[in-house]
C-alpha cells in the first residue's frame, strides 16, 4: 500500500526539518526524505557546524599562544593536537545530526532515507539508500534540496589537492601553503583557520574587495585586521585553471582586468566562489517548476512553485543562509497549515564568525545611496568600549544607519568581538520598526560589549557620550 501525507519535503537541511518540526506541530501528517546518511543538510554536516566547531577551536590555539601569557595565564608549550581537533568537531556533527532525527521523532515525521524525485503534484518516489523504490502520496510538496558549491571552469575538484569545503573542513594535515579563491565567507572563515593552524593562506579574489554585499568600510576594516593575522590577499585576480600533481597545485592565475598570466604553487587549494541551488535528478520539471539562469528555483506567492507545490531555502531566491532556510521552512508549513506564513529577507542577519566576527543587517551605505535615500549614520569605535578595552579585544566598530527624516533604524554593520550575538538587538528594533532614539535610549549593562550599539545609536543624533 502506497504511504500518503500532507507533507511530503524532500531534503533535510535547514529548510526541510524545520518545515517538518512546525508541521509536526501544527498536526500535518509529515515525511521527510534525505539522501545523506545523516540530518541536518549541508549546515550540520559540513557547513555552519564543523566550520564553526574548527573556527573555536583554532581560535582557543591562538589565544593560548598568543594571549594567554600577557593575561598572567603561564603555560607549558602549546602544541596543536589536529586529530583530536578534528574529532571534538566530528563530535559536534554526530550529536546535532542525531538531534535533529530525535527532533522528526518526537514530531512524528516519519524519515525516509534516500533520493526523492518527484513524479507528478502529488506524487514522490524514493530511491532507498539500502535499494529499491517506494512511492509516496501527498497533498504537499516541500522542495528543500538546498545548494551545492560552484565550481570554476579549468578546475577539477578532487577533495583531495583541490578542495570545496567538504575537503577544507577535513584535512588530515596542516599545508604549508594554501590557497583560496574567492574572498567571500568561506574563504574568510576557513582562511582564518588554517592560517591558525600555520599554514600560509593567500586568498584571491576576482573582485577588487573582499566579502562583496558586506559593508565596504567594515569589509576594508575586516581586511586590515586578517592581513595583520597574516592572511595575504591578492584582489582584482582571476584563475584560468589549476593542474593538481602527487605534490602539489599549480594555479594559472592573471588579472582580471587583463594582463600576463602568472603560476602560483600551493600544496592545497579552497574553491569558495559561492553556491548555486541543487536540484539535480529532482524531477521539478514534472511539476511545471522554472530555474532562473543561476539554476534558482522561481517562486510566485510566498514559496509557491505549483499547487501543491512549495520550495524553502538555498534553492530559492534570498540569502543563503540557515536561518533564512529556516524561516521559510517554518513560514511553508504555517501556509499549508492555512496560517500566514512571510519572511523579511531584508531582516536576515549576515554574520562571518572570523576573529573578530563580523555581522550586519538590513540595508549598507552602498545600497541607501544607491536608492537615493537620505540617512544618518552612528559610529563607535571598540577602542572606546569598557569591556572591549578590559578584554584587550579593541578591534572594530558599530555603525547605525537611520533614515534622515524619521529616524527609523536601516541598517547596522558592525565588526568587533561579539558581534554575531549583539547583531539580534538591532534586528528585533527593527522588526518593531524602532528608531535610532529608541536604542540610544534603552539602558545597556554595565560593561558589556552591547554598550556600542547603545553609543553608535546615540552618535545618530550626534549626543554619543563615550567618544
Ligand atoms: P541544505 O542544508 O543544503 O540541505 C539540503 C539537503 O537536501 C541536503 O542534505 C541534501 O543531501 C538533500 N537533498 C538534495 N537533493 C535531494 C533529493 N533529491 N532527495 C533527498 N535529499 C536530497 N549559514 C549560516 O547561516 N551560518 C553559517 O555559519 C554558515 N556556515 C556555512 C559554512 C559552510 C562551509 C557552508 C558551505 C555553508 C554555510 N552556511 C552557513 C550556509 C548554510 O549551510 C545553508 O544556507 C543551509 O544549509 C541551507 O539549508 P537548506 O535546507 O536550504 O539546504
Ligand atoms: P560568497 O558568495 O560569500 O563568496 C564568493 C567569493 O568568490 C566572492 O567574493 C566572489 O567575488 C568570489 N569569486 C567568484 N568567482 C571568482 C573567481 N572566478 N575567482 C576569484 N574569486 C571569485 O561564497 P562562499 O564563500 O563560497 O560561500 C557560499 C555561501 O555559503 C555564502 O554566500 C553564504 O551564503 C554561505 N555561508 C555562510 C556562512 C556564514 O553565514 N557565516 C559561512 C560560510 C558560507
Amino acid at each position: 500500500m502506497t504511504d500518503s501525507y500532507d507533507i511530503v519535503i524532500i531534503g533535510a537541511g535547514p529548510g526541510g526539518y524545520n518545515c517538518a518540526i512546525r508541521a509536526g506541530q501544527l498536526g500535518l501528517k509529515t515525511a521527510i526524505i534525505e539522501k545523506r546518511e545523516t540530518l541536518g543538510g549541508t549546515c550540520l554536516n559540513v557547513g555552519c557546524i564543523p566550520s564553526k566547531a574548527l573556527l573555536h577551536a583554532s581560535e582557543m590555539f591562538t589565544r593560548a599562544k598568543q594571549d594567554f601569557a600577557g593575561m598572567g595565564i603561564k603555560t607549558g608549550p602549546i602544541e596543536l593536537d589536529l586529530p583530536t581537533m578534528m574529532a571534538q568537531k566530528n563530535d559536534a556533527v554526530d550529536g546535532l545530526t542525531a538531534g535533529v532525527a530525535f527532533l522528526m521523532k518526537k514530531n512524528k515525521v516519519t524519515t525516509y532515507y534516500g533520493t526523492g524525485k518527484i513524479l507528478a503534484p502529488g506524487k514522490v518516489e524514493i530511491t532507498k539508500a539500502e535499494g529499491g523504490t517506494e512511492e509516496l502520496v501527498t497533498k504537499n510538496i516541500v522542495i528543500a534540496t538546498g545548494s551545492e558549491p560552484s565550481t570554476l571552469p579549468g578546475i577539477e575538484i578532487d577533495e583531495t589537492r583541490i578542495l570545496t569545503n567538504t575537503g577544507a573542513i577535513a584535512l588530515d594535515k596542516v599545508p604549508e601553503k594554501l590557497i583560496l579563491i574567492g574572498a567571500g565567507v568561506i574563504g574568510l572563515e576557513l582562511g582564518s583557520v588554517w592560517s591558525r593552524l600555520g599554514a600560509e593562506v593567500t586568498v584571491l579574489e576576482y573582485l577588487d574587495r573582499i566579502m562583496p554585499g558586506a559593508d565596504t568600510e567594515v569589509a576594508k576594516t575586516a581586511q586590515r585586521i586578517f592581513k595583520k593575522q597574516g592572511l595575504k590577499f591578492k584582489l582584482g585576480q582571476k584563475v584560468t585553471g589549476a593542474k593538481a600533481s602527487k605534490t602539489g597545485v599549480t594555479l594559472s592565475v592573471e588579472p582580471a582586468k587583463g594582463g600576463s598570466s602568472e603560476d602560483m604553487q600551493a600544496d592545497v587549494v579552497i574553491v569558495a566562489v559561492g553556491r548555486k541551488p541543487y536540484t539535480e535528478g529532482l524531477g521539478i520539471d514534472a511539476v511545471g517548476a522554472k530555474t532562473d539562469a543561476r539554476g534558482v528555483i522561481e517562486t510566485t506567492d510566498h514559496f509557491k512553485v505549483a499547487e501543491g507545490v512549495w520550495a524553502v531555502g538555498d534553492c530559492i531566491d534570498g540569502p543563503m543562509l540557515a536561518h533564512k532556510a529556516e524561516d521559510d521552512g517554518a513560514a511553508v508549513a504555517e501556509l499549508i497549515a492555512g496560517k500566514a506564513g512571510h519572511v523579511d529577507y531584508n531582516l536576515v542577519p549576515s554574520v562571518v564568525y572570523t576573529n573578530p566576527e563580523i555581522a550586519w543587517v538590513g540595508k549598507t551605505e552602498e545600497e541607501l545611496k544607491a536608492a537615493g535615500i537620505a540617512y544618518k549614520k552612528g559610529h563607535f569605535p571598540y577602542k572606546a568600549n569598557s569591556r572591549a578595552r578590559t578584554n584587550h579585544e579593541t578591534d572594530g566598530f558599530v555603525k547605525i544607519l537611520a533614515d534622515a527624516k524619521t529616524d527609523q533604524i536601516l541598517g547596522a554593520h558592525m565588526i568587533g568581538v561579539g558581534v554575531g550575538e549583539m547583531i539580534g538587538e538591532i534586528g528585533v528594533a527593527m522588526e518593531f520598526g524602532a528608531a535610532s532614539e529608541d536604542v540610544a535610549r534603552t539602558s545597556h549593562a554595565h560593561p558589556t560589549l552591547s554598550e556600542a550599539i547603545r553609543q553608535a545609536a546615540m552618535d545618530v543624533e550626534g549626543w554619543a557620550m563615550q567618544m
